[in-house]
């Protein structure tokens, strides 16, 4: 067997088992590692580079929306989490603590925190005197812990990174119009540089975050159908601010509660890219976060090696120069088939190979990792070249995903409906909701899916319940979900 085969399968297909899938290839491309802590994850340099792309962009759009970073500290002491009720029954299932010390029984425990509204909220009672401390606008990036039950890497780990974003305003409205704002850069940010598209929409009460008046989400498609949660944005109205007594001197003089809004995204959103864009042969990356954006793959016999590596290095230096990652395989012991694999599989954008024909001719190839495509290119304008083919490269990724998501689009009447659709089809249904717990639960119970959200720009209305038939408070996108 060739080494190509011989790889090839190490790799189950989607096909065959989705979720076995996934977990060879974030294993093969060397994006993570199991700890010994059951559902914590190592993130290893590729995995953790992605990362690092993720927030440097997300950072500057965070700043440039006026917010500012700052650190707050990883324990929470117990009674915080008995002021605000909603957030302790919420939380409490899947907090760990720290009992002990230094050798000594602590008086008090310590939750580590699992995300730190309380945390900013006391602190905020301290910061926020008068109308003019309002707003505050911060931001942490930082890891967290929820002892889940059910883990997958990536998608949901019990220590995972994230940012949390804790905003305090004068207004209702200011407060709810921040909560909109962040949920739009949201969405922007993963459509634009995960090449993702998104629902964005209202979390049914039942769905939403413990202690929020009202959340928001964008909802992902997986290449199996299901649904990720990719980042969440919440309007907490008073209540974190009445429990921590956070309050401040109005422009009438008059004591009043401030409104808080607090927004999250984490390292799932690796996981969601991965899932979306992954197919047979690996990973795919989009340009704007893979950390390897263009591999070179010099081609040729031993007589002409040594020049053709010349040129790759003279080729790379420009590329780097431009600011394109970029890395070179000139290891002359494997053969170019084999590489082209092995970077196909790791997810690299674009490839350039380069041989002694190539070199004569002042050219060389470009290959598509998305599309396959090829493209012979002179050597003097490469880097706009490579530029184009990445930019064609985002582009595409995002068109596919959002043909796949459109192509997985169904909408049903009834609860037989909805079961047969889950049953034989994948994807996201829309359904009409009469706004009954009772009904959400129910179609929990018969077909394994959740509400998603109340996407903001269905496709369509809908005018009745799909379990009770009566008429419809709400339009309602259901999937089974990670
Ligand atoms: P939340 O504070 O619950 O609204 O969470 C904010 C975001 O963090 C969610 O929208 C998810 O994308 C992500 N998230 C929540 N739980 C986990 C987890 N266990 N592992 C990874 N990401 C998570």
């Amino acid at each position: 067997m060739s080494n190509d085969k011989q790889f090839v399968t190490e790799i189950t297909p989607q096909g065959e088992d989705f979720s076995r899938w996934y977990i060879d290839v974030i294993k093969k491309a060397d994006l993570m590692d199991y700890s010994p802590v059951r559902g914590c994850i190592v993130f290893r340099p590729d995995g953790y580079e992605i990362w690092e792309h993720i927030q440097q962009e997300m950072d500057r759009r965070f700043k440039e929306t006026g917010h500012r970073n700052a650190y707050f500290p990883l324990f929470i002491p117990e009674s915080f989490f008995q002021k605000e009720k909603e957030h302790v029954e919420g939380f409490n299932p899947e907090l760990p603590w720290v009992t002990e010390a230094g050798g000594d029984k602590l008086e008090e425990r310590l939750a580590i925190r699992p995300t730190s509204e309380t945390m900013f909220g006391h602190m905020y009672s301290k910061w926020i005197q008068s109308y003019r401390d309002l707003p505050v606008l911060i931001n942490q990036w930082a890891n967290v812990v929820r002892w889940e039950k059910r883990t997958l890497p990536f998608l949901r780990t019990s220590e995972f990174l994230w940012q949390e974003g804790h905003t305090a305003h004068e207004t209702e409205e200011e407060a709810r119009e921040e909560t909109m704002k962040m949920l739009e850069v949201y969405r922007s940010f993963v459509e634009e540089y995960l090449a993702i598209p998104v629902i964005t929409g209202q979390k049914t009460p039942s769905e939403k975050f413990a202690g929020a008046v009202d959340t928001f989400s964008i909802e992902a498609m997986m290449k199996d159908g299901r649904a990720v949660q990719a980042g969440t944005s919440h309007y907490l109205g008073t209540n974190f601010a009445v429990a921590f007594d956070i309050q401040y001197l109005s422009r009438e003089n008059k004591q009043e509660y401030v409104h808080t809004t607090s927004w999250g995204t984490s390292t799932r959103l690796i996981g969601s890219m991965i899932m979306v864009h992954g197919d047979d042969r690996g990973l795919a990356l989009p340009p704007k976060v893979a950390p390897t954006q263009v591999i070179m793959i010099p081609i040729g016999p031993p007589k002409t090696w040594d020049a053709v590596v010349g040129r790759t290095d003279e080729l790379f230096a420009e590329l780097k120069k431009a600011g394109i990652r970029v890395r070179v395989d000139d290891r002359n012991d494997l053969r170019p088939g084999w590489k082209f694999n092995e970077y196909e599989m790791r997810g690299v954008p674009v490839r350039l190979e380069i041989g002694p024909r190539d070199m004569e001719n002042g050219v060389c190839v470009l290959v598509s990792r998305i599309s396959g495509e090829k493209k012979v290119v002179q050597q003097a304008n490469l880097v706009e070249e490579v530029q184009a083919m990445l930019d064609q490269v985002q582009r595409e990724m995002f068109d596919r995903a959002k043909q796949f998501m459109n192509d997985h689009f169904y909408s049903v009447d009834t609860l037989e409906e909805m079961k047969a659709s889950m049953e034989e089809k994948r994807g996201f249904t829309l359904a009409g909701w009469c706004g009954s717990e009772a009904c959400e639960s129910k179609v929990k119970e018969e077909t394994g899916a959740t509400s998603r959200n109340i996407p903001f720009n269905p496709a369509e209305k809908k005018h009745t319940c799909l379990v009770c038939g009566q008429p419809a408070k709400h339009t309602v996108v259901f999937a089974r979900a990670y």
